[in-house]
């Protein structure tokens, strides 16, 4: 049996690692449109900000995959798959047949449509080799200030590591707040004093019209004809999955390829995982795409199982962000906003920590800090467990609470 997993990402490594602990003759190939061996996203912003080097970026050296018996071709985008045939086509032309095939080729960041903005001196940090160009670029254009479009959880570490550069940053954000995916608007307001007092400079409720420049970016056109100079503008706007490989086949689409409990797609040789794959959210059943790594990870696992017959279910996706601004953790997990009129919310504020929860029936569906909070792991395992709280709901956002052993 052939299995061809596309992508060589969370997903990708974590399947095809799953595979190999069961099953060590089955033939894996990993076809991935970049050149590097897998690496880790999340260390992305560390990159730009030099805290770490490419020696620790890189998950996994070149052995890794001789190791496990595992074919690579990597470095050049599948564009096609025929599920009628069974087959992946490249965009060099090449194709190859499958038996069983895993789609895990992840996200893409989303171009918004501002004018020019394909100009030098415009980037996003989508991948190993883009992130490396924008301290290249910075360092060699002696860029003092840059501009980031987008103040969610990327853009704002983006912001972080260019200021260890010393490069003044403005972040303009089209909402009227920053984080609007993980705070609710009261503790977004936290959120923003702390990113401004590291020097960081806020733009709320302003979109960009035009990237302005002859060859090269020199400053950003703000949609109120506002004119912001800088020599760099880093785009955060969210991401895409890369789905386009299935346009014309009969795979159910949605936010993302559609899978059952065993990320089977509606193929049944073909199955999906990691950003690409829209799955039920752990704690709402609702399908989403909760592109976060432990997520990716877990979901090759399972689907990379499935797919030699190991048959293990997939209970859902979890909605957990952790970010830290100016050493300050900033935490959201589950749920953040009132789905309906029997949620209530419960919230404990000192100077150093702000703490909401979202409790529906005496269970948390929802919980949002920021600032030290020691029993994290705690409300975690009541949000993921469904646990009654009735008894401590007076006190369990306080610093001084400890869980006690239920009778
Ligand atoms: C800058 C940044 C920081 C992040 N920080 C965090 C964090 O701190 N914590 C966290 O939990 N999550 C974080 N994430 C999200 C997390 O990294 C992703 O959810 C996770 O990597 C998804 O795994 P994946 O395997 O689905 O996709 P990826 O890891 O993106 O892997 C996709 C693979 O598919 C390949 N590919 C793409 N298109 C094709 C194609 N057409 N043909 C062949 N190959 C293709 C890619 O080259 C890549 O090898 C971050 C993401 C980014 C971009």
């Amino acid at each position: 049996m052939k299995i061809i997993i596309v992508g060589n990402g969370a997903a990708g490594i974590s399947a095809a690692t799953a595979i190999r602990s069961v099953d060590k003759k089955v033939e894996i190939q990993i076809v991935s449109k970049e050149r590097d061996a897998a690496y880790s996203l999340c260390a992305l912003p560390y990159v730009v900000s030099k805290e770490l080097t490419q020696k620790y970026t890189a998950r996994l050296d070149k052995d890794f995959y001789k190791q496990l018996k595992i074919k690579t071709v990597f470095g050049s985008p599948v564009c096609k798959i025929v599920p009628e045939r069974q087959s992946v086509i490249l965009q060099n032309g090449k194709s190859f047949s499958y038996d069983k095939l895993l789609i895990a080729a992840g996200a893409r960041p989303v171009v918004p449509p501002i004018e020019e903005i394909d100009k030098k001196g415009v980037f996003f940090m989508d991948t190993l080799e883009n992130t490396k160009k924008i301290m290249n670029y910075a360092r060699k254009n002696r860029v003092k200030k840059a501009v980031i479009i987008g103040a969610g959880f990327t853009g704002i570490e983006a912001a972080m590591a260019l200021k260890m550069h010393q490069i003044d940053v403005v972040i303009v954000e089209m909402m009227d707040r920053i984080l609007a995916r993980m705070l609710d608007p009261e503790i977004a307001v936290e959120a923003l004093k702390l990113l401004k007092s590291t020097g960081v400079e806020v733009r709320l409720g302003s979109g960009v019209k035009k990237i302005t420049g002859e060859k090269n970016a020199s400053g950003v056109r703000l949609s109120d004809n506002k004119l912001i100079n800088c020599g760099l503008v880093m785009v955060s706007i969210g991401v895409r999955p890369n789905i386009e490989m299935i346009n014309g086949s009969d795979l159910q689409v949605n936010q993302g390829i559609e899978v059952d409990q065993y990320l089977r797609t509606s193929d049944p040789s073909i199955y999906a995982a990691g950003d690409v794959a829209e799955t039920p959210d752990y704690l709402t059943g609702v399908k989403t795409i909760n592109a976060i790594w432990p997520n990716a990870v877990e979901q090759g696992r399972v689907a990379g199982l499935n797919m030699v017959g190991q048959e293990t279910v997939y209970d859902g996706s979890d909605s957990i962000n952790v970010l830290n601004i100016a050493g300050v953790p900033i935490v959201s997990m589950g749920q953040i906003e009132i789905r309906d009129k029997k949620c209530e919310i419960i919230s404990f504020r000192n100077e150093k920590s702000f703490r909401k929860a979202l409790i529906r029936d005496n269970v948390i569906v929802g919980f949002e800090s920021i600032g030290p909070f020691r029993q994290l792991g705690f409300i975690w395992s009541c949000i993921k467990k469904k646990t009654d709280i009735s008894d401590s709901k007076e006190k369990i956002l306080r610093d001084n609470f400890v869980p006690v052993l239920q009778k």
